[in-house]
C-alpha cells in the first residue's frame, strides 16, 4: 500500500515553533479607518504620539516591550527590596560576569543611564567617537559630554540593498585614518554597537570585532561596547561566520565581549524585561568613577534606579536571553515577516536585521524629498491601513547638526517594522505584512509632510508634524 502513495508535502522541510506557550493574553483593538485617521491627526502624524489602545499590533519597538516568562514573573516577588546590597543586585552581578564576561556592574534604569555614565566618566571636552554608526541616544550623551561622535562602518551599511553578512563592521581604514588625524589622546573609546539598530538590525563579525581591539590596542584606545543586541548578533555570527556554526550562541556571546573593555546595555531589549541596563568595565579605576555618579544620577549602586526585583527579573532575563532554542525563535520570527515582504517585491533592507524589518521608504516614495520625511509618512499610511504602529528611521529621527543647526541628511531613510519578543504570533504578521503591501501598492498616492513643532533633543519622539500641501 505504502509504495502507491504520494507524497504531497515537501518532507524536506521540518518546521521549528516557539520555545514558549502563551499563559496569559492581553486584549488587542481593531478600529476603523476614520476613526485612525482622527489618531493620527492628533498625533501630529508621529506615531510616538498615538495612545497605545488605538494601536492594533505595536511594532513601535523592540523596548521594554518582550513578554517576560514565568520565572521572571516568580523572580520579581523574591525583590528584595533592600535600599543597600539587595541580593537581587549580586544575582544580576553574577549573571553579567557569567555570561558577558566583565568584572565590575553598575545597574541603571534603562540603556541611556548607562550612556550618561560612560560619557561622563571617559568623555573629555573635545574628544572624538568613532563608532559603527551613530544610535540616537548614545550619540547625545556623547555630544552633552563634550565630544564629537565619527561614524567609521563600512560603507555597504548606507546601502541599503547591499547583502554584506556583516554591514555593522568598523570600517579599520576609517577607524585609524581617525586616530592619526585627531590624535589617540583625544579619542577616548571606540564605540563599538552589536548589532547596528541604524543599519537596520546588522551585525559584526568576530573578526571584525578582534581587528578593532588589535588596532586600538596598538594606540592604548579602549573598545566599549553597546551590549544592547549583542545576543542577536551571536546568532547572527553563528549562522554567517566560519568557524561558529556548532557553537552555542552563549559562547560566541562571551568571545565576542572579551574583545571589548566593557559595555552599556539597554536591557529592555535582548534580556526580555520591561525596564532595565546596566554598566559593565574591567577598568577598575573607571567603574570606581561610574559607581560614584551613578549615586547622583540613578540612585545607590546597588539598584541604579530599579527595584530589587526589576534586577532579578534582569539576572533571570539573561539566562533565558542566550538560550539557542529562543534566540533562533526570536530572529526566525523577523525573517518570516521579511520574507514574506520580499516575495511580494516590497523595497527593505537586506539582509533582514534581528530584530526588525527596516522598509526603504526612498524606494516606497521616490517622489517625496527627504525633507518632507518620506519615512515618517510611510510609517503614518501603515498605521491607517491596519492600526500597526512602527517608527520612522530617516531625516527626523537624525535631526540636526548641532553645528550648522541644518537637518542631517542620512543615505538612510527607514521605517523601523520591529518585534517584540515572544509577544506576537504568525497570525499577527501576517496581518502586518499584508497591511505593507496594501501600503507599498498605493505609494504613488503619498504626499510629504512638514515639521510643525520640533523639540531640542532626539526630535523623533515628540516632534509634531502636518501633510505639506
Ligand atoms: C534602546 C537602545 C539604547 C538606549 O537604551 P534605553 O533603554 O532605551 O535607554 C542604546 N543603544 C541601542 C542600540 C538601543 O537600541
Amino acid at each position: 500500500m505504502a509504495e502507491s502513495r504520494t507524497r504531497i508535502r515537501d518532507a524536506s522541510r521540518r518546521s521549528w515553533a516557539e520555545p514558549w506557550k502563551v499563559k496569559m493574553v492581553e486584549p488587542a483593538r481593531w478600529t476603523t479607518r476614520d476613526y485612525r485617521e482622527k489618531c493620527i491627526r492628533e498625533a501630529g502624524y508621529n506615531t510616538f504620539l498615538l495612545r497605545s489602545e488605538d494601536v492594533y499590533i505595536d511594532l513601535l519597538t523592540d523596548s521594554g516591550t518582550s513578554a517576560m516568562s514565568d520565572s521572571q514573573w516568580a523572580g520579581l516577588m523574591l525583590g528584595d527590596e533592600a535600599y543597600a546590597g539587595s541580593r537581587n543586585f549580586y544575582h544580576l552581578e553574577e549573571n553579567v560576569r557569567k555570561y558577558y564576561g566583565y568584572q565590575y556592574v553598575v545597574p541603571t534604569h534603562q540603556g541611556r543611564g548607562a550612556e550618561h555614565l560612560v560619557s561622563q566618566v571617559y568623555i573629555k571636552q573635545g574628544d572624538y567617537v568613532p563608532g559603527n554608526m551613530y544610535f540616537t541616544t548614545t550619540r547625545i550623551h556623547q555630544e552633552l559630554a563634550g565630544g564629537t561622535f565619527v561614524d567609521v562602518i563600512v560603507d555597504e551599511a548606507h546601502d541599503p540593498q547591499s547583502e554584506h553578512p556583516f554591514k555593522g563592521n568598523v570600517d579599520l581604514d576609517k577607524l585609524e585614518d581617525l586616530i592619526q588625524e585627531v590624535g589617540s589622546e583625544r579619542v577616548p573609546y571606540v564605540s563599538l554597537a552589536a548589532t547596528v539598530n541604524m543599519a537596520g538590525g546588522q551585525p559584526v563579525s568576530m573578526a571584525n570585532a578582534r581587528a578593532v581591539r588589535e588596532l586600538c590596542d596598538g594606540y592604548g584606545i579602549p573598545v566599549l561596547l553597546d551590549a544592547t543586541r549583542a545576543i542577536e548578533n551571536a546568532y547572527f555570527i553563528r549562522q554567517r561566520e566560519e568557524g561558529y556554526r556548532g557553537k552555542k550562541v552563549a559562547e560566541i556571546l562571551l568571545e565576542f565581549c572579551s574583545y571589548t573593555h566593557g559595555c552599556w546595555m539597554s536591557a529592555k531589549k535582548d534580556t526580555l524585561v520591561n525596564i532595565g541596563g546596566w554598566l559593565a568595565l574591567n577598568d577598575q579605576a573607571k567603574f570606581d568613577d561610574a559607581r560614584n555618579l551613578v549615586v547622583v544620577y540613578e540612585g545607590l549602586h546597588t539598584y541604579g534606579g530599579l527595584a530589587g526585583r526589576d534586577l532579578e527579573a534582569m539576572a533571570r532575563g539573561i539566562e533565558e536571553s542566550v538560550d539557542d532554542d529562543h534566540i533562533r525563535a526570536r530572529v526566525g520570527q523577523v525573517e518570516y515577516l521579511g520574507n514574506k515582504l520580499l516575495g511580494w517585491g516590497v523595497p527593505l533592507v537586506v539582509p533582514i536585521g534581528g530584530h526588525a524589518v527596516f522598509l526603504d521608504a526612498r524606494r516606497f516614495y521616490p517622489h517625496i524629498p527627504q525633507d518632507r520625511f518620506p519615512a515618517q509618512r510611510l510609517a503614518a499610511e501603515i498605521y491607517l491601513e491596519a492600526g500597526v504602529r512602527t517608527m520612522e528611521r530617516g531625516i527626523l529621527s537624525a535631526g540636526r547638526d548641532p553645528a550648522t543647526g541644518d537637518h542631517r541628511y542620512p543615505k538612510l531613510e527607514l521605517v523601523r517594522v520591529t518585534i517584540p519578543r515572544r509577544v506576537y504570533t504568525q497570525a499577527h504578521m501576517d496581518v502586518t505584512a499584508e497591511a505593507i503591501e496594501e501600503v507599498w501598492w498605493r505609494a504613488g498616492e503619498a504626499k510629504g509632510l512638514r515639521l510643525v513643532y520640533e523639540p531640542k533633543y532626539l526630535r523623533f519622539f515628540q516632534a509634531r508634524l502636518e501633510p505639506a500641501e
